[in-house]
């Protein structure tokens, strides 16, 4: 057990008095304490109650790889041995200060892992081969963004971004993924507003559909990939079940805030999508939707059937959207000189 896996309500219920589980979220999620031992405000009785039953961190780090672009790319070992992947990646902006003075600033996403595996068995997809090990709980959603923060000594007040992307399918531990969602944005925790969390999803409608009767604000992302029927249920097996009407329906009824929009994720490979065609297809089929569109490279691992197509073809298939009223951008792929896609510095690790 552990202590990330609760809200601060549910702490309540077993510590008292109740103003003392406050003291304990900053402790933990702000002063990023490594025992709790250190967390000197609270009483002495009830730190070693607390350290008797709940473990401070779930995971523990089994491999790290730095990209030359400044993204790490974490393996993290659960209590079980199972291993999952997370990456920092670090985005410069440019800004300007009040004077009109050019600063940068770094901007940090974290991306997580919702499962062990996948069952979803996607056929470009390293992590669809193992088939889903099992969920992750809330707690181990949680620890991995509080452990990044903490190695990289990031401050708790700077905002960072999170995107579901990573091993697993969010939608398929929901009661995991929402509670660990609501602890993120906890301000007296991390303090990371639902507005700055991503999920991203093969696209289970009725999922879909759960999650936004929710409410809980969180942005939506849609792994499309294809633009017809035929070609998505080869490439995800999951389109049998829920097709791309279906999914379009569920985004369409999804809550988003006036300001945002959804994402259309859509892995971009030779001879197999990358054709104006499908860009035309995709204007339709995104017609009346506030969308953006972001094209991923494909990254080719050992036994894919799937190529890389030249850059000369994803960007006139970006600048096809762009000129039909699709936002589009091409995802900078970060870390390709580290094991790039999820599920790649463990294959390798594993080897
Ligand atoms: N299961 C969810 C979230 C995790 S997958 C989903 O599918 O949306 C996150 C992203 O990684 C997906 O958009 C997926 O298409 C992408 N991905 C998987 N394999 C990849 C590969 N070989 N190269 C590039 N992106 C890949
Ligand atoms: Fe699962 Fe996403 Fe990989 Fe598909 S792409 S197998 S849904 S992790």
């Amino acid at each position: 057990m552990t202590i990330l896996d609760y809200t601060q309500d549910e702490l309540k219920e077993f510590i008292k008095p109740a103003f003392r589980v406050k003291q304990i979220y900053k402790w933990i999620y702000q002063n990023y304490a490594d025992t709790y031992e250190q967390m000197h405000t609270i009483p002495k009785t009830l730190r070693e109650e607390l350290e008797k039953n709940y473990s401070l961190m779930p995971l523990s780090v089994a491999k790290e790889e730095q990209s030359s672009d400044g993204s790490i790319k974490y393996l993290f070992a659960l209590h079980d041995g199972k291993t999952i992947e997370s990456v920092l990646l670090p985005m410069k902006q440019e800004e300007f200060d009040e004077d009109g003075k050019r600063i940068h600033h770094t901007r940090y996403t974290i991306c997580i892992s919702s499962q062990v595996g996948c069952k979803i068995g996607c056929s470009f997809c390293l992590t669809a081969k193992s088939g889903l090990l099992r969920n992750l709980s809330t707690g181990e959603i949680v620890a991995q963004v509080l452990l990044i923060k903490k190695l990289n000594g990031i401050d708790s007040e700077r905002r960072v971004n999170i995107v579901y992307m990573g091993m697993g399918e969010p939608l398929d531990n929901l009661n995991n993924v929402s509670k660990a969602v609501k602890i993120f944005s906890d301000i007296d925790g991390l303090s990371i507003s639902p507005k700055r969390q991503t999920i991203s999803t093969s696209g289970l409608s009725s999922q879909i559909k759960k999650l936004g009767n929710m409410n809980l604000g969180v942005l939506l992302a849609i792994s499309l990939h294809a633009v017809d029927d035929e070609l998505r249920e080869e490439l995800m097996p999951i389109n049998k079940h829920y097709d791309i009407r279906s999914i379009m329906n569920a985004v369409r009824e999804f809550p988003i805030d006036v300001r945002k929009r959804v994402m259309f994720e859509y892995l971009i490979m030779k001879d197999v999508n990358d054709d104006i065609k499908s860009a035309k297809k995709l204007v339709k089929l995104l017609h009346g939707i506030k969308s953006k569109v972001n094209l991923i490279y494909f990254n080719p691992h050992e036994g894919s059937p799937y190529n890389r197509p030249p850059k000369s073809s994803v960007e006139k298939f970006r600048d096809y959207l762009n000129a039909h009223g699709v936002t589009c951008t091409i995802r900078q792929s970060k870390g390709l000189d580290i094991s790039a896609a999820c599920g790649q510095l463990k294959e390798r690790s594993e080897k």
